[in-house]
């Protein structure tokens, strides 16, 4: 089967935050933020983060510049990973890898242990303490599965996103890269092509990986760490624990969690 992917180019993207909403009415997902009870924080991304009620958030990195301030946008949401870490600690089934890489959430499979919430080295599925289950991008599967593009690409206006067979998404960031270096963007690369085995979120880091939040290099967790990850949040033994984790290859691989935060000393080409 052919797989799928979404390409995110941050140099096209003018940060309507077009995509975050049309991600919670296709989801029906509540907005996290007050009707005018929000003090200015400086920043004009919304949320800070992720949350149980927000599965897509454009982040505002920022950088004083001569005149003002410059911005470099980036998706944060689920990257589906060809080797998902969330996948393989999951002990009731919610969570599986379609055929196409999207990786999966059947909320009404989830039993709320937040073992997911844990381990995924982007810190990206979060507990919805409303409904008592996990949350994060479905990658629409309910829409591709129908043959439509997912709703946050349909909406976009900047045709900062699109949607296709990710040997196509592969190219066309390559080819973009390779656009923008020539007009000047020296730092400029493509994100989701082998990491974590190979994203099926893919993004154009116009002014490098860094820049944008991304993490350089991330890697999936350890068997030891994935131990001391879940062992607060379950009553099993080490013996449990081990039980549910489905995979070895995690055992021989290193970890970093990324930070959730905009990164300040980064710099810009
Ligand atoms: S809808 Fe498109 S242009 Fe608007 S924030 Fe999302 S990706 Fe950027
Ligand atoms: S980004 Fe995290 S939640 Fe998404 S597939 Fe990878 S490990 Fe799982
Ligand atoms: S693919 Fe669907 S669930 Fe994922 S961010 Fe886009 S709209 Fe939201």
């Amino acid at each position: 089967m052919t797989e799928n992917a979404i390409l995110y180019d941050s140099s096209k993207c003018s940060a309507c935050k077009g995509c975050q909403v049309q991600c919670k009415q296709w989801n029906n997902l509540p907005s996290s933020l007050g009707k005018d009870t929000n003090e200015f924080t400086g920043s004009y991304q919304s949320m800070a983060d992720l949350n149980g009620d927000t599965r897509l958030l454009i982040g505002f990195d920022e950088k004083a510049a001569d005149g003002g301030i410059e911005w470099a946008f980036g998706r944060r949401s689920c990257f589906h990973c060809t080797d998902p870490t969330c996948v393989s600690v999951c002990p009731s089934g919610a969570l599986s890898k379609l055929d196409d890489g999207t990786v999966r959430l059947d909320s009404s499979k989830c039993i709320g242990c937040k073992y997911c919430t844990a381990v995924c080295p982007f810190e990206v599925p979060k507990y919805r303490a409303s409904s008592g289950v996990s949350n994060k991008c479905t990658l629409c599967d309910d829409r591709t599965t129908a043959g439509r593009e997912p709703a946050c690409v349909q909406t976009c206006p900047a045709a900062a996103l699109s949607y296709g067979p990710r040997e196509d998404v592969i190219a066309a960031g390559k080819v973009r890269v390779e656009e923008l270096k020539t007009a000047g963007f020296d730092k400029a690369e493509l994100y989701g092509e082998t990491e974590m085995g190979g994203m099926h979120v893919l993004a154009v880091a116009k002014f490098g990986l860094e820049a944008h939040g991304y993490k350089r290099n991330p890697k999936a967790p350890t068997a030891a760490m994935i131990f001391d990850l879940m062992r607060p949040l379950t009553a099993l033994g080490v013996a449990g624990i081990a039980a549910v984790l489905s995979v070895s290859f995690l055992a021989s691989r290193g970890y970093e969690r990324p930070d959730a935060a905009v990164d300040a000393t980064k710099e810009e080409n």
